[in-house]
């Protein structure tokens, strides 16, 4: 905070001169500084702003304090500052140090520019002056020198005339000799004259008067002349007195004018002196901007720590928000007790008052309610913590045990799943080709389970070695037997990504990875269809044996081909059958599927009896292999395989696998036995039996996909025929979400899409949309235009009708839309191929028609939002999928669904929940409302939109916590089955 006011004088251009020296005060700001300045203006809207010194009347000399007061306002803000900064600081560790050590060193900063500040306006100040005087002086100097230049024409006049007054004084002195001479001579002779002129007078008596007269006329010329030139040389006398005077004048003007120079130099040094700390100070200014510059720095620093306290802050509000909201209510409920105290005092002088305190009453009641609530609440959350703290002491408890067992035991845990998986299936393959007995592969088969060290190190010492010596070798190691875990085999139609049609998929591959991770043996069977995806199993070989299995009164030949497909080891059932079951080239939709997956179902167990297995838990799937359970039961456990509990799973009430109960004759199943109300019979009609009723009431586990499609089964409405069944099945029946392999589905390792990318690196999404615009042929032109993904079978179970409102709809709010799907019902199949074409070209929109498993990865990571209208779903897979690519969903709320997307703006639902746009009614309406919502905050919010992504990419979707609840299932039916053995 410090930093950032002192920026902002460092950015003053505080006071400047105009060319009349008048003082001008200017505060400036770069814009570079707009955002510290906003704090500056916030404190200057408190206090005076500074104005230019004229403005405010003050004079020049006061304005440096006036600023000086404005600084010091400032400088209390910049306390303040600091201590907030210094609180801020307390919560950083790291940061702490450097943010004290950073506010010193702007302090001592700050202190120096209101020096550097106070320095240059002095400065200019006395440089004003000193040119003001400088100025006048040289003014004063001019007209000094002008007079001294008439003087001295004056005194060159005056020097001029007195030497012609000399030189005629000279002059009139030597007329003045002569005339005295001339008198002299004058005198003699006319002493000499009278004597002759007596004796003229005598002798001619005329010639006497003519020269007496001529004398006398030039004698008295000379003396006007005499006279003259006296009063000429008076007058020149006083003229030079006066010389003499203006002479002394200008000396003493000389005098004054050495002392004035001697002023202007020193003072022109002074003000060199001045301009040298002008320029100094100049320096300093310049300092003062590089200073800025780590300002800057500070600030950037300051604001990145202030972010990191902020996000703390809100976590720490967000714990504490329940316990505030608490200490509030409780404070507005102490606060209406005092007021209906001093209520209580007014009440017998006023009725307004009574009234007045009833409602307060009513208020407190309420408030109290609400306490209650939230106290409850509180307690609630206090009991989950605690059961929570307890399960983790627990979990910790069990996994310290399993170290130390793991430390007696020491696995192997280095090896992939892959190796285990290969041995068990060469152990198997010993065992069914009868090379070793049953008992040594079961004994065999759980070291492999423990991946026992001495196993894995005989295998690969034995690598060289000939089979009948690798054999010898394994069985030489037999030894004590323990149970580590629990022996599965899954026994599907499908599993992902070999053979996938849909969810169904997903699940035995995800489910069974993640009960493999977990330490059980897990194993899967399953047709061997010929449009499998070869290329995704390992190691794929075929036994040296085929196992005979009943069918239509007679047996049917199978093949037995082993391989492991994502580290699971799988078997492959090929029927040598005429009807040639798993040679369709497609999964279902065949006419015979009953009799397809009745022969499968028989098959595989005669696979595992006939392999000598001895399975904990057998887990059959849907309508195809809901056969095993009654089978199992009636059949095989009487033949010896009888250490399995049977868990079924249905993913889809909606396909119930039924057909005449004459059909299941041919699996060896007895038609009058099944075809009974409490068995197999399907109840909405008694010639016919039903699949996955026989699931439901031959097995010890029933599950289905999610919580919400467990409780809609169970009604008329969503239990299509089977709620009552399930009504009496209820206790072993209970719903759990899938997850999804987040192995298979991670956009930073997907090696389907053109660039990886993650929640913190969102431009490879970007990447992924551009990409598939190009390979679908829809316009890139604007790369924020929202993209809509839909991947789906397109029957009624999906919402198609919806699903075409959607792609209008996006359309006409300016999105794209990408469609991949297909569909078993050749109406709606031909319905979009309809739409398909007429959207061929189109720019934003494509359909593609077709089951494409990399496709579908691209439309994943290139969408934007992702839609699932679903009329019901069990579970729904593609709106976690989904969201584990940062495509947010759009989602009917239903089913599985509605146990996995809640809507953002449904405030009754925690915030940290909120992850998609929902919708309750199965209409245009309900869908466009969502959908509208949806692209409203993509346009108008992308920072909100951004943050919903990474939310939702950073959702736990895995098979975690719901593959330890089958486990959970699996071991406490286990457990039953072993006591009741014992009793
Ligand atoms: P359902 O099992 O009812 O079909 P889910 O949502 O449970 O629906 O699972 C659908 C799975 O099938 C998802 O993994 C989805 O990606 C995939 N899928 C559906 N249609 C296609 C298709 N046309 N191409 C590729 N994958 C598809």
């Amino acid at each position: 905070m410090a930093s950032k006011l002192r920026t902002c004088f460092v950015c003053w251009n505080l006071s400047a001169f105009n060319s009349n020296g008048n003082r001008i005060v200017r505060v400036s700001f770069p814009a570079s500084c707009k955002m510290r300045h906003r704090t500056l203006s916030s404190s200057q809207n408190r206090r005076p702003q500074i104005k230019p010194s004229a403005e405010r009347g003050l004079p020049q000399n006061q304005v440096e304090e006036g600023d000086t007061e404005v600084l010091s306002n400032n400088e209390d803000f910049v306390e303040s500052s600091n201590d907030t900064a210094a609180a801020l600081a307390t919560n950083i560790n790291g940061a702490e140090q450097a943010e004290q050590l950073s506010s010193r060193q702007l302090e001592d900063l700050l202190g120096m520019i209101r020096n550097a500040e106070k320095n240059i306006l002095l400065l200019n100040q006395a440089r004003v002056r000193a040119l003001e005087d400088l100025e006048k002086i040289l003014t004063e100097k001019e007209a000094l020198q002008g007079e001294i230049n008439v003087l001295e024409m004056r005194l060159a006049e005056t020097d001029a005339r007195i030497k012609v007054a000399t030189q005629e004084k000279i002059h009139v002195e030597l007329l003045e000799g002569q005339l005295e001479k001339l008198r002299n001579e004058l005198a003699q002779k006319e002493s000499t004259e009278g004597k002759y002129v007596e004796s003229l007078d005598l002798q001619n008596g005329d010639s006497s008067d003519a020269n007496p007269l001529s004398n006398k006329d030039s004698i008295h010329s000379l003396t006007e002349e005499l006279n003259s030139l006296r009063a000429e040389n008076a007058y020149l006398k006083k003229a030079i007195e006066s010389f003499k005077t203006q002479i002394i004048d200008v000396k003493n003007n000389d005098e004054r004018l050495v002392v004035l120079e001697k002023e202007r130099s020193s003072l022109e040094s002074a003000l060199k002196d001045l301009q040298s700390k002008l320029s100094i100070s100049q320096d300093d200014v310049s300092k003062l901007s590089s200073l800025t510059d780590e300002c800057k720095d500070l600030w950037d620093k300051v604001e990145n720590l202030q972010s990191l306290l902020d996000k703390a802050t809100k976590q720490a509000d967000q714990a504490i928000i329940v316990l505030q909201q608490n200490q509030d209510l409780r404070k507005k409920v102490d606060k209406l007790e005092a007021s209906l105290e001093e209520a209580n005092i007014y009440k017998l002088s006023s009725d307004k008052l009574q009234n007045y305190n009833e409602l307060m009453q009513q208020k407190i009641k309420l408030l109290e309610d609400r306490l209650q609530k939230s106290d409850e609440e509180i307690n609630s959350y206090v009991q989950l913590y605690q059961q929570s703290v307890k399960e983790f002491q627990d979990t910790l408890a069990t996994l310290k045990e399993e170290s130390k067992k793991r430390k007696v035991d020491e696995p192997v845990e280095d090896m992939p799943w892959e190796f285990w998986s290969q041995l068990l299936l060469l152990i198997d393959g010993w065992a069914i080709e009868k090379k070793i007995s049953v008992d040594d592969a079961s004994l065999l088969r759980e070291k492999v389970w423990r991946r026992d060290r001495r196993i894995s190190d005989t295998y690969m010492a034995c690598k060289k070695q000939s089979e009948d010596e690798t054999i010898s070798a394994f069985l030489r190691l037999l030894s004590s037997k323990t149970s580590p875990g629990l022996h599965v085999i899954h026994i599907a139609a499908e599993m992902a990504p070999v053979a996938k049609v849909g969810g169904l998929g997903d699940v035995v591959s995800g489910l069974g990875k993640a009960l493999q991770k977990k330490g059980h043996l897990v194993e899967i069977v399953l047709p061997k269809y010929d449009c499998m995806q070869y290329d995704r199993v390992h190691d794929l070989r075929e036994l040296d044996v085929l196992i005979s299995s009943y069918f239509d009164r007679q047996l049917y030949k199978s093949k037995i081909w082993i391989g492991t497909v994502e580290g699971l080891p799988v078997y492959f059932i090929e029927p040598y059958h005429p009807d040639k079951f798993f040679w369709r080239g497609k999964f279902y939709g065949e006419h015979d599927d009953f009799r397809r997956f009745t022969f499968f179902s028989r098959a595989a167990l005669e696979f595992l009896l006939q392999a000598g297995k001895k399975p904990d838990i057998i887990h059959c799937h849907d309508w195809q292999t809901a056969f095993i359970a009654p089978l199992y039961w009636d059949i095989y456990a009487p033949k010896g395989l009888n250490s399995a509990r049977i868990c079924f799973t249905c993913h889809n009430f909606e396909y119930q696998g039924t057909a005449a109960a004459s059909e299941l004759e041919s699996c060896g199943l007895d038609s009058h036995q099944q075809n009974r109300h409490d068995r197999m019979q399907d109840n909405s009609s008694h010639e016919r039996v039903n699949s996955v009723k026989g699931g439901i009431v031959f097995s010890n586990i029933v599950t289905t996909v999610s919580p919400t499609y467990a409780q809609e089964v169970r009604t008329p409405e969503g239990g299509h025929g089977l709620h009552s069944i399930l009504a009496t099945h209820t206790k072993k029946f209970i719903g759990i979400l899938n997850g999804i392999d987040t192995d298979a589905w991670n956009p930073s390792t997907d090696a389907f899409l053109p660039v990886q990318y993650s929640a913190t690196d969102l431009q490879g999404k970007t990447e992924n949309k551009q990409a598939l615009r190009r390979n679908l042929g829809l316009s890139s032109a604007d790369v924020r235009r929202p993209l809509v993904g839909c991947i789906t079978r397109l029957v009624p179970q999906k919402g198609v009708h919806l699903i075409r409102h959607a792609i209008f709809l996006t359309l006409e709010l300016g999105g794209q839309f990408v469609l991949l799907g297909s569909s078993p019902v050749p109406h709606i199949q031909k319905e979009f191929e309809g739409i398909a074409n007429s959207f061929q070209n189109h720019d934003n929109v494509r359909l593609i028609l077709k089951y494409d498993e990399s496709l579908s990865h691209a439309i994943y990571a290139a969408s934007d939002m992702f839609i699932i209208p679903s009329i019901f779903e069990p579970c729904g897979l593609t709106q976690m999928i989904s969201m584990r690519y940062g495509g947010i969903p759009i989602a009917r709320k239903t089913g599985g669904l509605n146990d996995s997307v809640f809507d953002v703006d449904d405030d009754t639902i925690p915030s940290q929940f909120r992850n998609g746009f929902t919708f309750v009614n199965a209409d245009e309406q309900g869908l466009s409302d969502a959908l509208v919502r949806a692209l409203n905050l993509f346009k108008n919010n992308p920072e909100s939109w951004k943050q919903l992504v990474q939310k939702v990419m950073n959702i736990d979707f895995s098979w975690e916590s719901s593959s330890a609840q089958y486990e959970d299932l699996y071991i406490k039916s286990v457990t039953r089955a072993r006591a009741a053995k014992r009793a």
